[in-house]
């Protein structure tokens, strides 16, 4: 029977709506996640930033990176060894050579390392290298790859596909529960809408989103989210006020010269220009989690 104009509408509940992935969810059973990586953690007090290139090119463009994102208070360096791209005859990655470039780069500097693995028979050699494995975009929907890369039992970022769903990403991010990994990380890094001026739509409101209905931590990708990088450092405090637990932006020495994602790349000076303009947002969000905190402890007590 159609609602009588002017009764009120019944509102769906999340956890209804979420209902087939319910270990993603916040709940009595499922407090807020904390992923430990070498001597810090993502998801709880600290904001982490992921930083570097899109591709790991060169021993001393990578290790330039490294150190100045290091210096710049960057926790994790990001680079890819294996690259998806969207043309075949594209720059595909330097493979395992990358992967030792990243080890030397860790090393070096006491970051940690995020990287891409793209397919299950590269899954023992990336996750022998990388801190945190990578799962892309493209790969979102690979089920196989996820449960691969879950059972090595190494920290998990995964991004949300393209054209994918909030719903989507609980359900990628479920199979990774479900194979016994919860050291999950979700990050949201735009996804494709009738708005074609940017790379990609950056869905901030959905940052809110799941960081109110899931204890994973979230993180925000302003570079691939805006395909600019004059929009990177807007984007990235937009992920920080939407809730963000950190963030993965794409540094180079030389973006003009970048052999992927240049447009989006910030250099040195921008990077450094961007980390010190978020520090008063971050600095907000620590003082809004101290007062939760607090808030969630007097709460406690009254109840008790
Ligand atoms: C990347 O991080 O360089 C990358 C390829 O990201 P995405 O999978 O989000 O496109
Ligand atoms: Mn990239």
């Amino acid at each position: 029977m159609l609602p009588r104009i002017g009764a009120r509408a019944v509102r769906e509940s999340w956890q209804d709506r979420f209902a087939d992935t319910p270990d993603v969810l916040r709940s009595a059973r499922h407090e807020q996640t904390i992923v430990p990586v070498l001597d810090f953690e993502i998801g709880g007090s600290e904001f982490i930033t992921m930083a570097g290139p899109c591709s790991v090119e060169t021993e001393a463009q990578l290790l330039a990176t490294a150190r100045r994102v290091q210096r710049a208070g960057a926790r994790i360096l990001r680079g890819g060894a294996f690259k998806p791209r969207t043309s075949p005859y594209s720059f595909q990655g330097l493979g395992l050579e990358g992967l030792k470039l990243l080890d030397r780069a860790r090393r070096e500097t006491g970051l940690a390392i995020v990287t891409e693995v793209m397919c299950e028979t590269d899954m023992e050699m990336v996750a022998e290298y990388a801190d945190i494995l990578q799962i892309g975009s493209r790969n979102m929907e690979n089920d196989s790859l996820i449960v691969a890369a879950a059972r090595t039992g190494r920290p998990m970022l995964l991004k949300r596909g393209l054209v994918a769903t909030v719903a989507d990403l609980f359900r990628a991010a479920q199979i990774a529960l479900d194979n016994g990994n919860s050291n999950l990380i979700l990050c949201e890094r735009g996804i494709r809408t009738f708005e074609t001026s940017m790379r990609n739509t950056f869905d901030a409101a959905s940052i809110a989103l799941m960081k109110q209905l899931s204890h994973l931590p979230v993180i925000a990708d302003p570079s691939h989210a805006t395909g600019r990088r004059e929009l990177v450092p807007a984007a990235a405090r937009i992920g920080v006020a939407a809730g963000a637990d950190g963030l993965i932006v794409e540094v180079h020495p030389d973006p003009d010269t970048a052999w992927s994602d240049g447009d989006q790349s910030l250099n040195f000076e921008e990077f450094d220009a961007m980390m010190a303009s978020l520090a008063p947002w971050i600095a907000l969000r620590e003082d809004e989690m101290r007062l939760r905190g607090e808030n969630d402890l007097h709460a406690a007590e009254v109840a008790g």
